[in-house]
């Protein structure tokens, strides 16, 4: 990959006809180690939010070397990029096939389930393996979600300690139970109560747990959706270890996904036409826009003009615009609002920030558009939940020994991956 000091260097030189993902590794580098030094436990990054292997090289570079996976081509892009970590396989409906493939080909032996048929299934697939690490899915009822994932998985509360019985009684190796309070949650003290509940779902099925896993949903910073400070989520989730009927050597996971790379990428995109406060942009919900679309977000953005040396950021009295697609799809729509310079026109391109999370991993091939090239940046990225914002941020080179000098970056603090256990 091509590396440039920042954006406006890339539109100087090639003024792109397509859109492009800007990467910034550093800023994989700093949150993995955040959540390294800080989270009393073990990491597992969630490999949808971004698949990128730049995302889960840099990962692993720094620290990171769990990976919370749900199917057989996220296993082997992991495989591939960071050989040698640990998977779970954190998605409650598999095939069996995929069961078999990740126990018997990649030593993949933590499963998630939210029902006994899964359990079965899990037991039948490994030819009744007695080393798995078994985690039961709670749907907890947690507030503060900008984005509910408690309705297609999990077990109910009420029925949770019968299954809880089940996979304790199914396993000679370890038991866990996790949840997930919700993508972007912007209330830390969501995760204590989810753990409460977790708590008495255990005592009433009178079981031991080795593990928790409090899932993802640690939040990035949007317009208009400002969260609390990271470690008021460690505390949170801290406090509420502290409270659970767990034994000595219980492990504490955590799944985040979005936490660790939403201000790793942005998008530059470029204006096709303006129609008052409609803009048609040659980026959209069918690329890298999804959740701009279907979730309404507003994201950050910048504005960029001309060409060559002339092309330079506007800044200026600023407007708000929605925006459209590149595709014939009348869904293909953000509202926003984005607030731009109101003298915005045809030509002109716009950077649309923190989108390292759910933004690349969307993209779609329809109506032929969708691909777009990367390349490295340096510059810091629109907002930081880690500091980042307005410092420049170095950059490695493209292979895997550079891309270790990243550490060097940040505070280099990170302990292994090992479990701290409860005190
Ligand atoms: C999507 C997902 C995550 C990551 O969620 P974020 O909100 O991006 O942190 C973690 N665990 C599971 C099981 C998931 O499905």
């Amino acid at each position: 990959m091509h590396t440039y000091h920042k954006p406006l260097d890339l539109v100087r030189e090639r003024s792109p006809e397509r859109p492009v993902a800007f990467a910034r590794p550093a800023a994989v580098a700093v949150a993995a180690r955040w959540f390294q030094d800080k989270f009393e436990g073990d990491v597992f990054y969630a490999v949808k939010a971004n698949p990128s292997p730049w995302v889960i090289k840099t990962l692993a570079a720094n620290g990171v070397t769990s990976f919370d996976v749900a199917s057989i081509p996220e296993i082997e892009l992991v495989t591939t990029h960071a050989p040698g970590s640990r998977m779970a396989f954190m998605h409650p409906v598999k095939s069996r096939k995929a069961i078999a493939t990740a126990y018997f080909e990649h030593g993949v032996k933590a499963f998630a389930l939210d029902s006994h048929e899964e359990l079965q299934k899990i037991l039948e697939a490994t030819g009744g393996a007695r080393d798995l690490t078994l985690i039961v899915r709670l749907a907890v009822v947690a507030e503060g979600a900008s984005y509910s994932l408690s309705g297609k998985f999990g077990v109910e509360l009420h029925e949770a300690p019968a299954l809880l019985l089940a996979a304790r009684a199914a396993t000679e190796g370890r038991m866990g139970v996790s949840f997930h309070v919700g993508s972007q949650c912007m209330r830390p003290t969501a995760y204590q109560a989810a753990m409460a509940q977790a708590s008495r779902a255990i005592v009433r099925a009178g079981v031991m747990v080795d593990i928790v896993d409090v899932g993802g949903g640690f939040p990035s910073v949007y317009p208009g959706m400002m969260p609390p400070e990271m470690s008021d989520y460690v505390d949170s989730i801290q406090r509420g270890f502290a409270d659970m009927m767990v034994h000595e050597e219980t492990e504490l996971w955590c799944e985040p996904g979005r936490a660790l790379v939403a201000e790793a990428s942005s998008i530059l995109t470029k204006v096709e036409l303006r129609k008052n406060d409609a803009l048609y942009l040659n980026d959209g919900s069918y690329g890298n826009l999804f959740d701009a679309a279907h979730v309404k977000w507003p994201f950050p953005v910048k504005l960029y003009r001309g060409e060559g040396d002339e092309a330079h950021e506007v800044e200026g009295p600023l407007k708000p615009f929605r925006f459209y697609g590149p595709t014939c799809d009348s869904m293909d729509h953000m509202p926003g609002p984005f607030w731009l310079p109101e003298d915005i026109r045809e030509g002109d391109y716009i950077e649309i920030g923190m989108l390292g999370a759910y933004g690349v991993a969307m993209t779609t091939r329809f109506n032929g558009y969708g691909d777009a090239e990367t390349v490295l940046v340096e510059d810091a990225p629109m907002a930081s939940m880690f500091g980042l914002a307005g410092r420049t941020i170095r950059l490695p080179r493209e292979n895997q020994e550079d891309e270790r000098k990243v550490v060097r970056l940040s505070r280099p603090k990170g302990r292994a991956g090992k479990s701290r256990r409860k005190r």
